[in-house]
């Protein structure tokens, strides 16, 4: 596809959040009512993921203008999984640039699950996005470094520098994610097989369980996010952590591969880019409004947190953050369960 943007002056066109009390009140009741929300199941497919404690749900929303605003368990930590796989993407895409993060990784869904090695096979060895498995391991691939050190220096500080504050490895989630990623092995070699990955299978795969493995709770997520929605800029800490192009990129391959398989129903129903995990977590960007976090461990079948969906839709709709929306528009249902509009 060659589109002819070169020296097209950028506009940027964004709205703002309610006032900070609207907020506060919204967020205690995307809380409130889905604290009871039984549905779902605690992921065990990695061993130390197994003892979650179901009941815990922290939600939280971060402005652009810096301003926290939390309910329940938004301070405890929990290992960040899969939506490290949006961060450490910002991260590489800075140092490769647009063009080879296209051509290396990819930008379009699979349509099949996250881990899924007959993807590969299908798409001639291509990763097709960061958001698989296969992408997040071509991805920290092209992680810069001399050696292993350095490469994590790298991702470690990253994420640190989205979070605004130093984290931590649970080494406990870590090795027993080395103990059994198998098919993560199996899908590096693959990618290798095919010449889609610029590093040493072994210490990429190892580095990926690495940052999947980082300590976060729902608080660090919700800067983390609001930092992809403030083009790059930690709104807490001010510092500049990536640039305003590297967010819009990122945001744009989280709208169409964030969700797993239900990316398509997340973007209809929501209409925000997001990413989720298998600890539970849920991150969800406003573009130059507010990041969203959520952390409830029970899963739907498709690996998505079912408080935090719920949770999530209800602050899109009641925030008026849908980026699809245009008018103002009445539902026929509860904001957190999606009904059809009227
Ligand atoms: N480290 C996990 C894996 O590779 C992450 C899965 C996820 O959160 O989707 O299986």
């Amino acid at each position: 596809m060659d589109l002819d943007v070169t020296g097209v002056e950028q506009a940027v066109s964004t709205g703002s959040l309610p006032d900070g009390e609207r907020v506060e009140q919204l967020v205690a009741a995307a809380h409130e009512r889905n604290r009871l929300v039984a549905d779902g199941v605690v992921a065990d497919y990695i061993p130390a993921l197994a003892s979650a404690d179901p009941d815990a749900f922290g939600v939280c929303v971060v402005g652009t203008d810096g301003a926290v605003h939390a309910a329940g368990d938004v301070d405890v930590e929990f290992s960040i999984q899969s939506i490290s796989k949006a961060f450490v993407y910002a991260l590489v895409c800075e140092v490769v640039g647009h063009r080879v993060a296209r051509e290396r990784v990819g930008v379009n869904n699979t349509g099949l699950a996250f881990n899924s090695v007959v993807a590969i096979e299908l798409n001639d060895g291509h990763p097709m996005n960061p958001m698989v498995n296969a992408g997040a391991i071509a991805t920290t691939g092209l992680v810069p470094g001399a050696d292993d050190a350095e490469r994590w220096e790298f991702v470690g500080s990253g994420l640190a520098a989205f979070a605004g504050r130093e984290l931590r490895v649970d080494e406990e989630v870590y090795a027993s994610e080395a103990a059994t990623n198998q098919r993560n092995q199996a899908i590096a070699r693959l990618l290798a097989s095919y010449g889609r990955l610029d590093a040493d299978p072994r210490r990429s795969v190892d580095l990926y369980t690495r940052q999947c493995s980082v300590l976060v709770t729902a608080r660090d997520l919700a800067v983390m996010a609001a930092t992809l929605a403030d083009g790059g800029v930690n709104p807490v800490t001010g510092r500049r952590v990536v640039s305003a192009g590297v967010c819009r990129d990122t945001l744009a391959v989280l709208a169409s591969t964030g969700l797993y398989e239900r990316s398509g129903d997340w973007l209809f129903e929501i209409g925000l880019p997001g990413k989720s995990g298998v600890s539970g977590g849920l991150v969800t960007v406003a573009p130059g409004k507010a990041g969203i976090a959520t952390w409830s461990p029970p899963l739907d079948d498709a690996g998505n947190s079912v408080r935090g969906q719920r949770a999530t839709a209800y602050l899109s709709r009641a925030l008026g953050l849908n980026v699809f929306a245009s008018a103002d528009y009445r539902l026929s249902g509860p904001a957190d369960e999606p009904r059809r509009n009227t």
